[in-house]
């Protein structure tokens, strides 16, 4: 018989997890409502040209891609990132008119890229993350650090720092492409095929090699800071003057350039620091994008956004040992002695419209093995419904901390629930 499994890079989420998945998501949604960031669903799958831009070099793009065609349709592809598609769709819906800029949104969900699978790089895998268009200030790029930052907090990882850099505008990227050239004109035999074809279209993208990355030429390279403008400079400066303001820590790396091609100013990837998280040790990334709109067909508008590998916050929680949440105990079990028809389900019906999380004995099985599901479930009340009992009307309660047992009617039953599970917590 075949052997079914999930394809390479994919993961079943199983109920054990599951829960765990839901707690992180409504953090993240609580957090993004007293930011007053709204949330978005774009396709999973969009036109290439949306993500396959002009001129870009990044790996993301020209290598990670599931791009497929149906019955001679156009090139589709599974979304690979987050920005593209809401810029697609702001545009398209023209959300730039909108009399309250910025406007702010948030998007959840799974993303697809090739890429080789390992602990924390999935093929499929989810991301959250918020875009913030049409207002450009040093305050929001600051602002959407501290809210990716409190969300890691929140959930209650320690080791994590801020890394942050600017690429600055595109006066200044400019000036500084043609410092790279310079510098990397003599080591082109050195580097690697990837590199020499972005050192034509973007020099920027060498500093994000991961296979030259050791080279001394690389070690050597030329900073950007040298390059920027006053007004790059400045714009920075801002920025770093709100995380101090904020007491967010961070560390300015020079060398931050970030996988998309799109960004110009602040980048910035939030990195755990503990042991365990090796080479997948970023939890969130981002960065400023000035022509982003614009490439798709709205006006001048700049934006800033950030995306965030749930999977990743996941595996960081479990290394540093947060407790997340488990399933709960059993409000109620509802036992059958003997010949009781129905009785148990009905019951079982009453007290989970009452709210109460409930169980019922539903093959005949002795008493023993009923009172092992109702430890294993970890139940806090026991509701036995016997065929003596039955026909008076009558059920036997018992509360399982206090081995306490009554004998109630069944129209007392909800009263007595109330009773035993109301005065705890
Ligand atoms: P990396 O350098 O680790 O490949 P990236 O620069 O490609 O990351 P982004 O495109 O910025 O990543 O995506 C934002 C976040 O999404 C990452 O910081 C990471 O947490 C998560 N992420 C990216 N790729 C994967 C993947 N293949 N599997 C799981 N999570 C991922
Ligand atoms: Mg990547």
């Amino acid at each position: 018989m075949a052997n079914y499994q999930t394809p390479r890079g994919t993961q079943d989420i199983l109920p054990s997890q599951s829960r765990k998945w839901l707690q992180i998501e409504t953090l993240i949604r609580s957090v993004c409502d007293v930011y007053g960031y709204e949330e978005i669903r774009t396709p999973m799958f969009e036109d290439t040209k949306v993500f396959k831009r002009e001129n870009d070099s990044s790996d993301m793009v020209n290598k990670e891609m599931y791009t497929f065609s149906v019955h001679g349709e156009d090139s589709m592809t599974l979304r690979p990132e987050g920005t593209a598609g809401i810029i697609r769709s702001f545009v398209q819906h023209k959300m730039y008119g909108n009399a309250d800029l910025p406007v702010k949104l948030y998007y959840m969900g799974e993303m697809f890229r090739y890429e080789r699978p390992q602990k924390g790089r999935y093929r499929q895998f989810n991301q959250f993350g918020i875009e913030n268009i049409g207002v450009k200030s040093p305050m929001i790029d600051a602002e959407i650090i501290a809210l990716g930052y409190s969300i890691v907090k929140g959930l209650g990882l320690q080791s994590v720092k801020v890394l942050i850099n600017t690429l600055g505008d595109e006066q200044s990227r400019s000036t500084y492409r043609e410092v790279l050239k310079d510098h990397f004109k003599d080591h082109l035999p050195e580097l690697c095929e990837d590199c020499k074809r972005r050192y034509e279209i973007n020099p920027l993208r060498l500093l994000d090699c991961k296979v030259d990355h050791d080279l001394e030429c690389m070690k050597t390279a030329p900073s950007l800071e040298q390059s920027l403008n006053e007004e790059s400079k400045e714009y920075f400066r801002q920025v770093l003057g709100a995380l101090d303001a904020l007491e967010i820590p961070y560390e300015i790396d020079a060398r931050l350039v970030r996988g998309l091609d799109y960004y110009t100013h602040t980048v910035f990837e939030v990195v755990s620091t503990h042991p365990e998280s090796g080479t997948q040790a970023t939890v969130f990334g981002g960065g400023r994008y000035d022509n982003l709109v614009e490439y798709f067909g709205g006006p001048q508008m700049s934006g800033v956004g950030f995306g965030m590998g749930l999977e990743r916050l996941l595996i960081l929680a479990e290394a540093e040992q947060v407790p997340l949440e488990e399933r709960p105990a059993l409000d109620a079990y509802v036992m059958a002695l003997g010949n009781v028809g129905s009785k148990p389900l009905e019951l079982a019906t009453e007290i989970r419209a009452a709210g109460y999380r409930c169980e019922f004995n539903a093959v005949p099985r002795s008493l023993k093995a009923q009172f092992k599901s109702v430890d294993r479930f970890r139940t806090k009340v026991a509701v036995i419904v016997g065929e003596t009992e039955l026909q008076q009307g009558m059920v036997n309660i018992k509360d399982i901390k206090n081995q306490t047992q009554i004998t109630v009617p069944f129209e007392q039953v909800i009263d007595t629930l109330d009773r035993i599970l109301g005065g705890e917590e």
